[in-house]
């Protein structure tokens, strides 16, 4: 319990946890419940020392009003079975529900409120609007207790507001987190590789403006990697491509090529004519990483290129890795994923420093069916460590200095 010490005796007093529980739902069937794992040594550690828990967390994108497809009620209940306690639900953030749910704790027992942001103060730029909403939730706890790693980079209610409102303290699911990313931004290791792919390519070009004179190399595959061919003068087909950065990429290329940074690209790409979906059957291709189909989009790096990634990885002390290779969700384009993958197993075992970022990275590696401890530490934040990786401050953890 050292790490609540600021908070004095827990017992008896009701505690606010702001977890991270949004886990990916098919329905109402969690699909990978990572992060509620995550999230079970802070609730229980408070929870046996005689706190009244009480969780709040967020599940998707509602637009700040309740919306049942986000309900939290299903992780509540996978939230409780895990714990191996019975665990309350409220079906509102802050009302009626909330305050005789929160009323009726006994000591140890925990309860999860619904979705925070139902509420549209939440995530409010509006800080007046936020603040007010934060008042609400702080008058339902005693302390507060940030273990929401997901969320630390986020300027919300639930995370940085309320933490200006109650006694706090940092979560233990936090502070690990916090530990890893240090050990990478502090004197890595090296060789330090850094791999990066996934979808959100403006989003992750920042970490590559910070990282280029710190990584060895760096390693980009997923949907970004389009954008840096376009910057090469190379035909992307109807592959994602972000028109606007080609000129940022052409730049790194640059920049890397002057401080002896590697950049390594794919020199083959898996495509086909349509983005997977369920009514046709993939028909995959392998091309060229200079001659991408006019017609033909890239979902996949190639075979050469996932056992050239895998090289550069497999050489490395410290490796970060945020962003799956391709569609891995289609396994036709799954294999340059599992390579990386593989590869950053093999830095595990060699006794190096493998870390995995992001929501889809993370279930990636557990649907092609890798185990968590084979990699030294799974994040349970994507945004949030490419964030701290880029220099930035983050809200959530400024907010607990003060
Ligand atoms: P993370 O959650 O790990 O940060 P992102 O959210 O950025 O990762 O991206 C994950 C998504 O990127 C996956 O759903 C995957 O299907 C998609 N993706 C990977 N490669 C491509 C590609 N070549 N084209 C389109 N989408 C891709
Ligand atoms: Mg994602």
């Amino acid at each position: 319990m050292s790490e609540y010490s600021s908070l004095g005796d827990v017992a008896g007093k009701r505690v606010l946890v702001r977890s991270d529980l949004n886990v990916p739902l098919d329905g109402t069937t969690i699909t990978d419940e990572g992060r509620i794992r995550a999230s079970l040594p802070t609730i229980r550690a408070l929870a046996e020392a005689g706190a009244r828990v009480v969780v709040t967390a967020h599940l998707g994108r509602p637009k700040g009003e309740p919306e049942d497809r986000y309900s939290l009620r299903p992780v509540a209940e996978r939230l409780g079975e895990l714990l191996g306690r019975e665990v309350a639900f409220a079906t509102d953030t802050v009302g009626d529900s909330a305050r005789e749910v929160v009323a009726a704790l006994a000591d140890g027992e925990v309860a999860v409120l619904e979705n925070v942001r139902f509420n549209a103060g939440e995530t409010s730029k509006d800080d007046a609007e936020r603040g007010a909403f934060a008042d609400e939730l702080a008058a339902l706890a005693d302390a507060f207790v940030s273990d929401g790693f997901g969320v630390v980079h986020r300027k919300q209610a639930s995370v940085y507001d309320v933490a200006q409102r109650l006694p706090h303290a940092m979560g233990g699911l936090v502070a690990a987190e916090l530990d890893v990313m240090r050990r990478l931004t502090e004197d890595p290791e090296r060789p330090y590789v850094v791999v990066l792919g996934g979808s959100k390519v403006s989003d992750k070009l920042g970490v590559i403006d910070n990282l280029l004179e710190k990584a060895d190399a760096l390693l980009i595959g997923g949907g970004m990697l389009f954008t840096f061919l376009a910057a090469q003068g190379h035909p992307v087909g109807k592959s994602l491509l972000e028109e606007d950065q080609i000129d940022t990429c052409r730049a790194y290329l640059a920049r890397a090529e002057e401080s002896g940074v590697r950049i390594v690209l794919p020199t083959d790409i898996v495509v086909d004519t349509a983005f997977p979906s369920g009514d046709r059957e993939p028909e995959p291709e392998v091309v060229g990483a200079d001659a991408i189909p006019d017609d033909a989009l890239g979902l996949d790096i190639g075979p050469e290129s996932a056992a050239a990634f895998a090289d550069v990885v497999r050489e490395a002390r410290t490796v970060f890795w945020n962003g799956p290779m391709g569609v891995f969700e289609t396994p036709a384009f799954a294999e340059g994923t599992r390579a990386v993958a593989q590869a950053l197993v093999e830095v595990t075992a060699q006794g190096g420093l493998s870390v995995v970022g992001g929501g889809d990275s993370a279930a990636a590696v557990r649907t092609l069916g890798f185990a968590d401890d084979a990699f030294g530490h799974i994040s349970t934040g994507g945004g949030a460590s490419l964030e701290f990786l880029e220099g930035k401050t983050l809200p959530g953890i400024a907010v607990l200095e003060q």
